[in-house]
């Protein structure tokens, strides 16, 4: 059975449990891809990744055009993965095998992206000049 076919399928025999349950998830929960400033679902998990943290100028929403970044939750995960990650590279380094230390970096910084795109909600951005643009 083909792509479309399925859709057309699932459509049909399931539909209006299908909608209800997304159109439930949709309004009853504030989903983290909300934009803070004007309420659009504007980001989504990638864009969202790479928004930025909160002193940097973060994203710019698709809809309103104001900054949104990835609020305090993302900065602590973030901090306590790189302390971890730096504990991780010092150790590895005295053991001598430095190529893994960048390991764990690289590591850290996609967990970091991981936890930013799925888990941490999105705010606006704390830094002056962003909020005055
Ligand atoms: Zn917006």
């Amino acid at each position: 059975m083909d792509r479309l076919r399925f859709d057309e399928d699932m459509k049909n025999t399931r539909g209006s449990v299908r909608t209800g349950f997304y159109h439930e998830r949709t309004f009853s929960m504030k989903s983290i891809y909300t934009c803070p400033h004007c309420g659009e679902k504007s980001f989504n998990p990638i864009t969202k990744a790479f928004a930025g943290g909160l002193h940097t100028r973060g994203k710019a929403c698709k809809n309103c055009g104001h900054h949104c970044v990835n609020g305090t939750p993302s900065m602590i995960f973030s901090a306590v993965v790189y302390i971890a990650a730096l504990i991780m590279v010092l150790y590895i380094y005295f053991k001598g095998n430095s190529i893994w230390g960048l390991a764990c970096v690289a590591v850290a910084y996609v967990l970091c992206r991981l936890f930013d795109a799925f888990i941490a909600p999105l705010v606006k951005p704390i830094r002056n000049d962003v909020l005055n643009s």
